[in-house]
């Protein structure tokens, strides 16, 4: 992007702050609220290109969890047992934190429900290495259990599946109620409705230009994720992003318990409090075509949701489609989140890459950011530095 002489409001003296920070997603908003914790007479702007929560933040499924049993074989595979174990509780502190610190007394508002989750198997193949790793899962103290085809039925209305792995701890949650709540609590600039396309770092104070204004900071935090190599360049392959396709049904009569994953689709699904049943996935359908910043639904992967819907559950024969969405997830190289100083730049920090988690990461991910800006070392998963840019 740029901007033309005419376009440019800029007035002379620009707007000074302690922290700028781009991006009103939930990692932004969270950020703000943390550093706001550490001191809260600092000046701080969030700059948004549209509104708050227009990013994936407000066009996620809600759920509130530390991933499926898949995510933890990867983890394992990935990390060994103990490290796969430490990154799934950096997503139950995200819990813990979200609980204390924002839903407080506000649960039901919020349409928050702690419900656990269910990985569902699809095949004998996945039931046995399910049962291993639920397995190794309680031996380290995470609380997960094996439900039989016929509590899958009972539980979550779903039939053709030989069983499932429940983990106690998830929850679901109203998005957009949840950013709301968080916004209460900041008493930071929010500036909506401007684009950042430009961020000069040549100087102590870093400026910051967007299609109608221009700031300084002390230091500037970028929190939009997949967005991220649209606002700088050196992150370009490093953050890709992924569309993430959703499709709502009108309401139905309750019989889904909490969130489930379906890992052979990468589909996920669960029912609102009003009885709406939600779906979404099958991004393996169209790999390539979904990686893009473009938001729009298509007809391949809506139909194969709205399949799902009608041949999988009991009461989903005569479903009808009540919303349809799209939203743009950030992936970095190996899938774990990035935090800490751009390298090579001054006084810049970002967030980034939490690919489908964000809601079940960034509340802590965002205090690790600001405990590392006032020198805490990021855990070494998470860190920048191991990223070759
Ligand atoms: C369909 C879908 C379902 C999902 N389901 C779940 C789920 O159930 N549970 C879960 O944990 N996670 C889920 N996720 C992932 C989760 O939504 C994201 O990980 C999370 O919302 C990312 O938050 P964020 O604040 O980092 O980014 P975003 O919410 O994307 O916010 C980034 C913001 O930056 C703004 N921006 C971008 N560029 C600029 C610029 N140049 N200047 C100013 N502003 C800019 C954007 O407008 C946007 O609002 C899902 C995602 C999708 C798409």
């Amino acid at each position: 992007m740029s901007i033309s002489f005419w376009l440019d409001q800029s007035s002379s003296a620009s707007k000074n702050y302690d922290f700028v920070i781009v991006g009103g997603g939930i990692a932004g908003l969270s950020t703000a609220f943390w550093l706001q914790k550490k001191d809260p007479t600092l000046k701080i702007a969030i700059i948004e290109k549209h509104r708050v929560g227009f990013g994936a933040s407000g066009r996620n499924a809600g759920f509130v969890t530390a991933g499926s049993t898949e995510h933890y074989i990867k983890l394992n595979e990935t990390y060994g047992t103990e490290k796969a174990t430490n990154i799934w509780r950096f997503s139950e502190i995200n819990r813990h934190l979200l609980l204390e610190h924002v839903i407080e007394d506000a649960a039901d508002e919020l349409d928050f429900r702690h419900t656990g989750s269910c990985t569902v198997a699809p095949s004998e193949q996945h039931w046995e290495k399910y049962k291993t790793t639920a397995k190794l899962m309680r031996e380290q103290g995470i609380d997960v259990h094996e439900v039989s085809p016929a509590e899958m039925e009972a539980d979550y209305g779903i039939t053709g599946f030989i069983g499932g792995i429940q983990y106690t701890g998830d929850g679901y949650i109203h998005p957009f109620k949840l950013l709301q709540r968080l916004r209460s609590k900041l008493k930071v600039d929010f500036i909506e409705g401007q684009e950042v396309f430009d961020i000069d770092d040549s100087s102590s104070q870093v400026k910051i230009r967007t299609d109608r204004d221009t700031f300084t900071a002390g230091k500037l935090l970028v929190t939009v994720n997949a967005y991220l190599p649209l606002v700088l360049k050196k992150f370009q392959g490093v953050v890709v992003p992924g569309r993430g396709q959703i499709l709502v049904t009108e309401p139905l009569p309750f019989f889904v318990k909490g969130p489930c994953y379906l890992t052979k689709h990468l589909c996920y699904f669960r029912q609102l409090p009003t009885g709406h049943l939600l779906i979404g996935g099958f991004r393996n359908l169209a790999t390539q075509q979904e990686e893009t910043y473009a938001d729009n639904t298509t007809p391949v992967i809506q139909e194969a949701l709205l399949n799902f819907v009608r041949s999988h559950f009991r009461l989903g024969k005569e479903a009808r489609v009540a919303y349809q969405w799209s939203g743009i997830m950030g992936y970095s190289p190996d899938g774990q989140m990035i935090i800490g100083e751009v390298p090579e730049r001054k006084n810049i920090h970002v967030i980034a890459g939490c690919s489908g988690h964000g809601m079940g990461l960034s509340f802590h991910a965002a205090k690790t950011l600001v405990d590392s800006v006032y020198g805490t070392k990021v855990p070494d998963h998470l860190s920048i530095a191991r990223i070759k840019f």
